[in-house]
């Protein structure tokens, strides 16, 4: 860093320090999100009062909005869907029976190096802790992140048990975010999965393309366009809105860089469970050059009980879809069931017994 902010003193900046600049602006972008609740209302022309159940403290787990993301939402409007995801609410301290901290057993399925063997040929390596947002249904709020990841000791470990297993043809990363990972760390993580002979693909869940966008550099899309694996990135959109001109542009060059854009979705009260939404996101994906692949039933972590839609209306939801759509714009409906190796359709989950709606 030091050369170069010699170099800036120069009276013709050289082209390497205009570029670094660039492919760095996300940190900054980060380091500015929206971390108190009153300074986004305020962004948005809202008092609190306008919100009755405002949580401004939310000690547990903190309001995180990056500026890109807030400034996709309506001002004005309290009942924005973009708002309503990230605004910490009174409602998430009531206990609600069926809502539990680990609604999907990843606790249970952990092996103590951040690498969950949950999905038959699958194994999803949590990279990091952190996201660029937090999600107030996040199922994953209550998740133990400082026990788990980063530290050397732990990816070691966990690259040896994926180099020990054949059956493991697709390594996910997951999180947190692994795009929080600079593109240093990122890079030493692909070239130790590129060393493993039986790995054919990597998968990435991230949703920073749609809430950060300064995030996908060139130098990214470079870095993942040069693993041999063949890579998937799913992000996670839930709402049409949410894909402004940023996001499109930065899924744009993730196809360019011939990955395999996926989305998955949450069914969420209050933001998409309304047939027209749910046809616009479709759409607006499409456009954005990914495909929908899962829309999620709620994973029942405390704290998101006024999130949850019951599964007669989200069955309703996915028949109006299907009805609307082209079959390859229809994403699954589904939902995670504990200690079950796949998502299970919501169609047959009354067969399995759902716990709660
Ligand atoms: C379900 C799930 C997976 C595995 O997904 P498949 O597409 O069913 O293989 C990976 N990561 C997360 C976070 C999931 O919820
Ligand atoms: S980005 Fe994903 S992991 Fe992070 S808070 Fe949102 S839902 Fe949870």
């Amino acid at each position: 860093m030091v050369p170069r902010s010699i170099a800036a003193c120069q009276t013709t900046t050289p082209e390497p320090f205009r570029r670094s600049e660039r492919e760095t602006a996300w940190k900054h972008d980060l380091a500015e999100a929206y971390r108190q609740a009153d300074d986004l209302l305020a962004a948005l022309g809202l008092s609190p009062e306008a919100i009755p159940d405002l949580d401004s403290a939310a000690p547990g787990f903190r309001m995180l909005v990056p500026r890109a993301f807030a400034a996709l939402m309506t001002p004005g409007d309290p009942r924005d869907p973009l708002l309503r995801q990230v605004l910490p609410l009174g409602a998430e301290r009531l206990s609600v029976a069926g809502f539990s901290r680990d609604p999907v057993g990843d606790a249970s399925a952990d092996v103590g190096s951040g690498l969950l063997r949950k999905y038959a040929g699958r194994a999803l390596l949590i990279v990091t802790g952190g996201c660029a947002v937090h999600c107030r249904y996040c199922f994953r709020r209550h998740f133990p992140y400082a026990a788990l990841g980063e530290t050397p000791d732990r990816t070691a470990v966990a690259m040896a048990s994926i180099a020990e297993d054949p059956e493991i043809s697709e390594v996910i990363l997951s999180g947190g975010d692994p795009l929080m990972l600079d593109d240093d760390r990122l890079g030493a993580l692909l070239e130790r999965l590129h060393e493993i002979p039986h790995l054919k693909r990597l998968r990435i869940h991230t949703r920073l393309p749609v809430v950060l966008p300064s995030r996908v550099t060139d130098a990214l899309c470079r870095l993942l366009a040069g693993s041999h694996l063949a890579t998937i990135l799913v992000v996670h959109a839930n709402h049409p809105s949410e894909l402004g001109a940023q996001a499109e542009d930065a899924l744009q060059r993730l196809g360019r860089a011939h990955l395999t854009l996926l989305n998955q979705s949450v069914l969420l009260s209050g933001v998409n469970d309304a047939v027209p939404t749910l046809v616009a996101l479709s759409e607006r994906l499409f456009e954005c050059g990914v495909l929908p692949y899962y829309l999620h039933q709620l994973d029942l972590v405390e704290g998101a009980a006024h999130f949850a839609v019951s599964d007669a209306q989200a069955l309703r939801l996915g028949e109006a879809l299907r009805q609307r759509l082209p079959g390859y714009l229809v994403p699954r409906l589904v939902r995670e069931v504990p200690g079950v190796g796949s998502k299970i359709p919501l169609i047959d989950s009354a067969r399995i017994g759902s716990p709660l709606l």
